[in-house]
């Protein structure tokens, strides 16, 4: 955990962030500034900076991002409508919250 890193603060419970979701490896919430009728955060709960910083070892961490990430779109009833994931990497691909998170979003019209 880093102390300084909104994300670690989240997942330790130090807000009063909602969990729709957690287990062992990530939790999930919903994006403050949502960008569609369902946007979701799947966050695992060990800091990784981002992308570039996955060792080996996180294989099972993000496997599980994508299973969660499934069972979220299901259960927020986008599964057949659609949905779109995506992780930012780094400051030019749009990344501002240096702590790895998958974005889902869905719900459009
Ligand atoms: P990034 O651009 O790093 O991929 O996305 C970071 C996302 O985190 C943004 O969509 C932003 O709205 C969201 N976010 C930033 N701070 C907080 C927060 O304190 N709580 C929640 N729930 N979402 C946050
Ligand atoms: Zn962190």
């Amino acid at each position: 955990m880093e102390k300084d890193c909104i994300f670690c603060n989240i997942v330790a419970g130090k807000t009063e962030t909602e969990f729709l979701y957690q287990d062992d490896m990530l939790v999930v919430f919903r994006d403050i500034n949502p960008h569609a009728p369902v946007h979701l955060l799947i966050v695992p709960k060990k800091h990784i900076r981002s992308i570039n910083d996955l060792t080996e070892a996180d294989q099972p961490i993000l496997s599980e991002m994508l299973m969660v990430a499934k069972d979220m779109a299901a259960e927020h009833g986008i599964a057949q409508s659609g949905y779109r994931l995506f992780i930012n990497v780094e400051r030019g691909g749009g990344q501002v919250i240096f702590h790895l998170h998958l974005h889902l979003i869905g719900g459009f019209r």
